[in-house]
């Protein structure tokens, strides 16, 4: 068994004006650090355009429709105050949502043990009816549906450790029991949600708000204190990863002190549960992350431990 590495070179063509953090640079620091040598175990494959159905999972229609309108011909339509469309930026977003299901296919299939999706726009701020946050459709709420409803799966647990709480795939599955969904992130902070008190409409929804400063150390202990035991009790049948890597100390957007191997620890405990509770199956996709070098050396520690566990 292996682990698959899921892109596309659409994600390249989802433009972002001069300046704006989330840009075509993070796909290729992240395309540079994953072609090292000792990546050469994944299996790399192409995500595919999602049908407009699989968005249709998380999202209604009109909104499906008002996306797709705001596509410009040149330059930039904006969607909220700091997201923006290109012309190719609907086409990577499908790709973003094709790459999650795709990646949830091939290891429901047995195809492979875990997986990694390196897309952009991210998805974790995308809520049912609202684009936000440089996201435009929620990539990983999506990719959760599909597991319950394609692939009629009970239990999907979805642990988001990237350092902005995940507003968009908390509104998508506030109201399914199917679903836990974790998020840890710098309190206060964009875009201000994520209270203790959040817990979801089924005590569904586990959010871990930490204080600015908060190290790798700290980090850890909240985890093990609040994640882990939440997750295992759970007993999910696949674990989804909505992995940002701005909670990392070099990071622009975010004050959180972590560091490269506290990614790689985060991986290697979520590899670890997957293992004892369904067969080592989970399905990461990248959200945010801002420092190129930091988000280059945190992806590529993420996915070695992906790999070390599919072994
Ligand atoms: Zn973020």
């Amino acid at each position: 068994m292996a682990t698959a590495l899921f892109t596309h070179d659409d994600s390249l063509r989802h433009l972002t004006p001069p300046g704006h953090p989330e840009r075509v640079e993070r796909a290729q620091a992240m395309a540079a650090a994953l072609a090292a040598p000792r990546f050469d175990g994944l299996v790399r494959r192409a995500s595919p355009l999602a049908a407009e159905a699989e968005v249709l999972r998380a999202h209604p229609a009109r909104h499906l429709e008002a996306i797709r309108a705001n596509i410009p011909l040149t330059g930039f339509n904006p969607v909220d105050g700091d997201t923006f469309m290109s012309e190719g930026s609907f086409d990577a977003a499908l790709r973003a949502v094709g790459g999650c299901g795709a990646a949830v296919d091939a290891v429901l299939a047995g195809e492979v043990t875990n997986a990694f999706v390196a897309c952009r726009p991210p998805g974790h701020h995308a809520e049912r009816s609202r684009s936000m946050g440089f996201c435009l459709f929620g990539n990983i709420a999506i990719a959760a549906k599909r597991a319950l409803d394609l692939h009629g799966l009970h239990r999907v647990a979805i642990v988001d450790f990237d350092v902005h709480h995940g507003n968009g795939t908390q509104d998508i599955l506030w109201d399914d029991p199917r679903v836990l969904f974790i998020s840890s992130h710098q309190w206060p902070l964009y875009p201000g949600t994520g209270r203790a008190s959040e817990t979801g409409a089924h005590g569904n929804v586990l959010n871990i708000p930490l204080r600015a400063g908060t190290d790798g150390a700290a980090m850890r202990a909240a985890y093990d204190l609040q994640v882990w035991p939440e997750l295992e009790e759970f007993e999910p049948e696949l674990i989804l990863v909505s992995a940002g890597f701005d909670a990392h100390e070099a990071d622009p957007l975010a004050n959180l002190d972590w560091d490269t191997e506290d990614f790689a620890w985060l991986t290697r405990r979520l590899c670890e549960i997957a293992q004892d509770h369904c067969g080592g199956r989970l399905v990461s996709a990248l959200e945010g992350g801002y420092d190129l070098d930091a988000l280059a050396a945190s992806a590529a520690a993420h996915v070695a431990e992906l790999m070390e566990h599919s072994r």
